[in-house]
């Protein structure tokens, strides 16, 4: 196929939060982004135009928190068995995983632990591919407080050990973040209550400093005041979850340089799932409302805020969730730039991913494209198209070199 050195775009997100331009043309010279111009014209029949007249694009979405080893079944004995199933059967599920992100647009995920390293073992099986097209950040295994909560994503540390030892003795091939769990789930019976943190200040920072002496970044699984502010104060990269942190925590976010992971989608899940007669059911939709609060106030005071759903959580599945999430954060007053921005450059840098780019002149191409304007996401990512920069080939997802297999978890 010919080289694309042209592209009209009906809209451009650039993904730096910047406005939406209307009617471009992008001239590209040498896989780079040469000019952003206006343009009137919606028919090229050029060879090496492509165009895009009606469609959005934006940068490649991330995923900042899923659990690919999981998938978001909501069958009890599904959800039991898979935590069990071997390395054989998973690889199947994590495949099609993958495939369903790719679908929705999303070019790379981070995930946050499963107890059995299978995500961990599947990138190093699959190091070729996931090369191209999809980046997988893994943790391998979670680390929590043993008889604490953590068991479904980690390995405990007892008593008597010290987190930071066993951090410097495990050996990280292939891993880019140490996962830390260091509080409960959210309660979904007692409104807001917080759960103790599982580590302390000291034992946070020394292994905070053993993962920064071995080049990896700090993932905190964090909800309530004491627990989010003790892992913000150790120096860890992100918080994950953070739900009824308080506006103290997220100040000091913005001021550390400290990224959030909001991840609602489970929430909301659980609320379409139960429903709103039972009280579990009308925590779920509180927390939920709560953590919207957050989101606003984080939106304003400018914390470095990053999309990731959970996925394989109950009732949140790969892919199509972020379009959950997504919306969610239009509820919290983010636009539709400001989302784009926390689902990719906002993630690139939390993720330190420099194949991706905001589309700004001078930077490498490669973008999604959604069908109509921007008024039509995120529910458009439904039916998206990937565009890489080897060559601009249009890459629709069948053209990938990628066949997902499908083995359901029984
Ligand atoms: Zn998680």
């Amino acid at each position: 196929m010919a080289k694309v050195k042209k592209i009209i775009a009906g809209w451009i997100i650039d993904g730096t939060g910047g406005p939406v331009y209307e009617k471009t043309l992008l001239n590209i010279d040498n896989g780079k982004i040469k000019s952003i111009t206006n343009t009137e014209q919606k028919d090229y029949y050029d060879h090496d135009t492509l165009n895009l007249s009606e469609y959005t694009i934006f940068p490649p979405l991330v995923d900042a928190h899923v659990h690919l080893a999981m998938s978001g079944t909501i069958k009890k004995k599904n959800r039991e068995h898979q935590l069990n199933a071997g390395y054989d059967e998973i690889k199947h599920n994590i495949s099609n995983h993958i495939y369903s992100c790719l679908s929705h647009g999303i070019m790379a995920v981070r995930d946050g632990g499963d107890h059995c390293g299978h995500s961990l073992k599947f990138k190093k099986n699959n190091s070729n591919f996931l090369k191209n097209p999809m980046i997988i950040h893994v943790a391998g295994k979670g680390w929590y407080r043993e008889e604490r909560y953590g068991s479904l994503v980690g390995q405990p540390v007892a008593k008597n050990e010290s987190l930071a030892d066993l951090i410097l003795k495990e050996k990280y091939d292939d891993v880019q973040h140490i996962k830390i769990i260091n509080s409960g789930l959210n309660s979904l019976n007692d409104y807001g209550k917080e759960t103790a943190p599982q580590f302390n200040l000291l034992e946070m920072k020394e292994a905070v400093n053993a993962a920064k002496s071995l080049g990896l970044k700090v993932m905190v699984h964090a909800n309530g005041k004491i627990p989010v502010k003790i892992s913000v104060e150790a120096g860890c990269d992100s918080i994950e979850h953070g739900y009824f942190m308080g506006m103290k925590n997220l100040e000091l976010m913005a001021k550390n340089n400290v990224s959030w992971i909001p991840t609602t989608t489970p929430m909301k899940a659980f609320l379409e799932q139960i429903g709103t007669s039972s009280n579990d059911g009308k925590i779920a939709g509180l927390n939920l409302k709560h953590q919207i609060k957050q989101m606003e106030f984080a939106r304003e005071i400018g914390v470095n805020v990053v999309a990731g759903t959970d996925s394989g959580g109950f009732g949140v599945n790969h892919g199509v969730s972020l379009i959950e999430e997504l919306k969610i954060f239009s509820k919290a007053g983010y636009k539709i730039n400001e989302t784009i921005r926390c689902a990719t450059t906002n993630a690139y840098r939390l993720l330190e991913i420099d194949s991706f780019n905001s589309l700004s002149i001078g930077n490498r191409l490669n973008f999604i494209a959604t069908k109509g304007s921007p008024a039509e996401l995120p529910y458009s990512l439904n039916d998206c198209s990937i565009f890489n920069n080897d060559g601009f080939v249009k890459s629709p997802i069948s053209a990938l070199r990628y066949t997902p297999r499908h083995c359901d978890v029984r």
